[in-house]
């Protein structure tokens, strides 16, 4: 399991911050930041511990089990930001 971000996601790098995996990407510094749409979560480096949730002005972070049904593609747009 992985935490899942979709596209209200702002940018604003606050669960990349808290994120004790760094597993949130890209952040400003790296490449692809400027076009990138939204953040994204490597479903691999992601322990499911939680803490991005809460810091999250948008609510635009979930776990997958409290994903709705109509956001269930954004587990595959967040993994294959890092399948590349
Ligand atoms: S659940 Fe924890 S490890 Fe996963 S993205 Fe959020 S802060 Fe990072
Ligand atoms: S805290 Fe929310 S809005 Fe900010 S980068 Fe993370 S998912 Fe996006």
């Amino acid at each position: 399991m992985a935490y899942v971000i979709i596209d209200t996601c702002t940018k604003d790098l606050l669960c990349a911050d808290i994120c004790p995996t760094d597993c949130v990407h890209p952040k400003k510094d790296e490449p692809g930041f400027e076009e990138a749409k939204q953040l994204f979560v490597d479903p691999v480096g992601c322990i499911d511990c939680g803490a991005c949730v809460p810091v999250c002005k948008s609510d635009s972070i979930y776990a997958l089990d409290d994903l709705a049904e109509g956001f269930k593609q954004f587990i595959d747009i967040n993994a294959k930001y890092y399948a590349n």
